[in-house]
């Protein structure tokens, strides 16, 4: 430790981008201290029991195409699983129920889906660059998700498709959500809608995002306070100083700010971030979404179904049991509409898109009015990437915000959190201004 300084580093935030962070701090030999707000690690990622399954209520699924994510699954030596295609497929269109195969239905969504993001090579070319043509990505970047799915003029069923597609893409309200989420996404994935789909709901850690956080966590010693928020970073004569808000000061020559987007506002930094940081995390980011376990009784093959303007709008099973009954998990464009706790009201939501099911539990995390993530993954309001995005990654003297929220490629996913951890190694290796 040097000179007054308590700690080399701190981390603020326990989440996949604060323990990457801790972690390469101290695999260099720094002395390292992560905060953590919650009782436990992971943020957004949290892996718990539920009638007799290890369910993700956060983030779950990963893919090869997430090169950060892969390659930490590669090196912690872990195993993946892959889920298969539904046997019954339903879409609705003004309130009717269709069905058919999973083929059918994409197929709808895919000629809606290629509209949408019809010119993303030239606007995205380097999808880890966001930047790289921002000349021709600066119109899409003004738009929100519904204002460029009516320039589209698709047909009812088109519209109802891709609309409930979009909502669960988005978890927001998609007049709220940036159109520039979507085809980033799309980009990342290859240029194709079948590879979104598989990327964002396929692929799973057969140890779940626990056993992947624990594996990086253990790669280094760093020192973790549980249970502790932090309330101010302040810049000291040498380095900084944190206050949690029990109080207590922390000091150390660097800080890496690892929470989400949407709770930072609730950090008093000393001297005020830049102007331009402070309108970034007053914007913040338009998740408002709900990912809902129901375990459910009632005919036993594998469903999927969408509708648009659902409390959870896109509805699939994700374990089948010898009993015939399933767990389903749902996702809903607004956690404010859709109460977990109340059986009856997800009963009654349930009927409306799957009909002949009962459901005899449920459960959720409210992410949304959880203090410490406000909001679910990043989906960007419209002029992020014009205006704010940059700006969010600078550094500040001694200060780096990190996180999934801000990352180059895969924001909004595992992925993204472990890249910015990575690039904060970076920094604390080689501090650029
Ligand atoms: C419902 C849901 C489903 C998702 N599905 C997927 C998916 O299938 N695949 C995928 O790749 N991604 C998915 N994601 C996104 C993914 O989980 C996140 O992008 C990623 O985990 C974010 O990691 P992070 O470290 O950047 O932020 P977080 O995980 O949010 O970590 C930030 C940490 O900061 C802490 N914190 C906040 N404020 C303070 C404070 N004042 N002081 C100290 N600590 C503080 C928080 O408690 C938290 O632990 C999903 C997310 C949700 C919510």
């Amino acid at each position: 430790m040097a000179g007054s300084e308590a700690y080399d580093v701190v981390v603020v935030g326990g989440g996949f981008a604060g323990v990457t962070a801790a972690r390469e701090a101290a695999r260099d030999g720094r002395s390292t201290l992560l905060l953590e707000a919650r009782d436990r690690l992971g943020g957004r990622t949290w892996t718990a029991p539920w009638r007799g399954h290890d369910i993700e209520y956060g983030g779950g699924w990963v893919h090869w195409h997430q090169p950060f994510t892969f390659s930490e699954i590669t090196r912690a030596g872990l195993a993946v699983e892959l889920s298969g295609d539904p046997d019954v497929t339903a879409w609705y269109v003004d309130g009717e129920r269709r069905t058919g195969t999973i083929a059918e239905r994409d197929a709808i969504a895919n000629a809606g889906w290629m509209r949408f993001v019809e010119g993303v090579e030239e606007s995205l070319p380097n999808p880890h660059d966001p930047l790289h043509a921002i000349d021709r990505l600066a119109a899409m970047d003004e738009l929100t998700i519904a204002e460029r799915v009516e320039q589209l003029g698709l047909d009812r069923e088109g519209h109802e498709v891709l609309w409930a597609e979009l909502e669960s893409l988005a978890h927001g309200p998609l007049d709220d959500a940036g159109a520039v989420s979507v085809l980033r996404w799309h980009a990342l994935s290859g240029y194709s809608l079948a590879l979104t789909q598989y990327t964002g709901g396929r692929v799973t850690l057969a140890a779940g995002t626990r056993g992947l956080l624990d594996a990086i966590a253990s790669q280094a010693p760093f020192e973790t306070r549980l249970s502790t928020p932090v309330a101010a970073v302040r810049r000291a004569s040498e380095g900084v100083e944190i206050e949690t808000r029990a109080g207590e000061p922390v000091r150390a020559g660097r800080a890496v700010v690892a929470v989400p987007l949407n709770a930072l506002a609730a950090i008093e930094f000393d001297p005020p971030l830049s102007e331009g940081k402070r309108e970034g995390i007053a914007l913040g980011q338009a998740s408002r979404g709900i990912k809902i376990f129901i375990h459910a009784e009632g005919d036993p093959s594998a469903q999927n179904a969408i509708r648009p303007g659902h409390p959870f709008g896109y509805l699939d099973t994700e374990f089948q049991h010898a009993d015939g009954s399933q767990i389903m998990i749902g996702f809903g464009y607004d956690a404010s509409v859709c109460d977990a706790t109340d059986l009856a009201g997800v009963q009654a939501s349930l009927d409306e898109i799957m009909p002949g099911y009962r459901a005899v539990a449920a459960t959720a995390h409210d992410w949304l009015s959880d203090e410490f993530s406000n909001g679910t993954w990043a989906i960007h309001r419209p002029g992020w990437y014009t205006r704010h995005y940059a700006e969010m990654r600078r550094p500040e003297g001694p200060v780096l915000l990190a996180g999934s929220d801000l990352a180059a490629g895969w924001s909004g996913f595992i992925d993204g959190a472990i890249e910015t951890g990575i690039r904060a190694g970076m920094w604390l290796r080689n501090p650029s201004p």
